[in-house]
C-alpha cells in the first residue's frame, strides 16, 4: 500500500458538489480508499481573465495501483465530470492533480510527482498541511517550511 496526495479543484458547475462528488469517487478507484480529505478552501483563480474563485481541498488515499495507473483512474473521473460540462458548462469542472505518490519521484511524459504546483500554491499546502501538518517532501524539505514560505491571501477555508 502507498499514500498518495491528490489535489481536487473546481471553479464551475457547483465547485463544492464537484469536489465532494469527486471525493466520493477517488473512493471507488480499484486497490484504492480514501483516508480523509482537507477542509474545502476557496481560492481566487490564478490565470488569465475574470474567472470564478475555485473550491480547492486535498484527499490521501491509500491504494495498491502504480502511479501511472492511479493517474488513468483519476483522468477518467475527470472526464466524467467533464461530460456534465460539455453539455451545459464551460471548462474546469474538475481538476485532478496527482502530488504525492508515498516517497516517489517521478519524471515521466505523463506524469511529474511531486506536482510541478506542490510548492508554490497555497491552495494545495494549506489543505495538505490539513492532514499531514508533518509531511517531509521527498526532496527532505519538510512541509512547515514551505507553509513559511507561503502566505494566505486570496484563500480563505470553508465553514463545512
Ligand atoms: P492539467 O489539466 O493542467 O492538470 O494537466 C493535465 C496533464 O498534466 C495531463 O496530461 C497529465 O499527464 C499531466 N501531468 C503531469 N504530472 C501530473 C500529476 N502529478 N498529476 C496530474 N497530471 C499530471
Amino acid at each position: 500500500m502507498v499514500c498518495a496526495y491528490i489535489g481536487l479543484g473546481s471553479n464551475l458547475a457547483q465547485p463544492l458538489e464537484q469536489v465532494r462528488r469527486a471525493i466520493a469517487e477517488l473512493d471507488q478507484i480499484p486497490e484504492t480508499r480514501v483516508l480523509a480529505h482537507s477542509r474545502w478552501y476557496r481560492s481566487v483563480a490564478v490565470g488569465p481573465g475574470d474567472q470564478p474563485d475555485y473550491i480547492n481541498a486535498v484527499a490521501e488515499l491509500e491504494t495498491d495501483l502504480e502511479a501511472h495507473a492511479l493517474l488513468d483512474q483519476l483522468q477518467a473521473i475527470e472526464q466524467a465530470h467533464q461530460r456534465v460540462r460539455l453539455e451545459r458548462w464551460g471548462p474546469r469542472t474538475l481538476d485532478l492533480d496527482l502530488l504525492l505518490y508515498g516517497d516517489d519521484i517521478i519524471a515521466t511524459e505523463r506524469l511529474t510527482v511531486p506536482h510541478a504546483y506542490l510548492k508554490e500554491r497555497n491552495f494545495v499546502l494549506f489543505p495538505l498541511a490539513d492532514l499531514a501538518r508533518d509531511l517531509t517532501l521527498p526532496s527532505g524539505e519538510s512541509l512547515e517550511s514551505l507553509l513559511a514560505l507561503s502566505t494566505s491571501d486570496g484563500l480563505e477555508a470553508l465553514e463545512d
